[in-house]
């Protein structure tokens, strides 16, 4: 088994030199189909190959535990789902992924959960209710 079986989407192709070729490259990017779906194009071809590598880290996920069928749940309610803060926002990550200091484990809450999903405990507030 190589690390190509994990990926369920081939690699973007090679970004073209002309602004027109570019945008065109984008749009084509942003209509790949997914788990994750975004509610608007990528702003940038960075943007577009940072949506691909997540597309990709999700597969991954979901090819080595797919989610049980007929649920729904969301990374962000799962038990191993971590928010970590730094630079005035916070980074999502999935420590049965991987967490490092890099945008290539930024995980999100909207994603659909894996087969490996379990219930975050839920906290008790730090408010009194009055
Ligand atoms: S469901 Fe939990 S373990 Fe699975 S990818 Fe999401 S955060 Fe990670």
């Amino acid at each position: 088994m190589t690390s190509d079986d994990f990926n369920l989407t081939p690699p973007p192709p090679k970004m073209p030199s002309t602004q027109e070729e570019k945008d065109a490259w984008i749009k084509a990017q942003a209509e790949r189909p997914g788990l994750i779906t975004y509610k608007t194009p990528p702003p940038s071809a960075r943007a577009a190959t940072q949506r691909i590598l997540a597309q990709r880290r999700l597969a991954n996920m979901h090819r080595q535990k797919p989610p049980k069928p007929g649920t729904f749940n969301k990374c962000g309610d799962c038990e191993f789902f971590r928010r970590y803060h730094g630079g005035g926002r916070a980074y999502g990550k999935c420590t049965k992924y991987g967490v490092s200091h890099s945008e290539s484990t930024d995980w999100g809450t909207t994603w659909p959960a894996c087969g490996m999903f379990a219930p975050a405990p839920k906290e008790p507030s730090k408010w009194p209710r009055r």
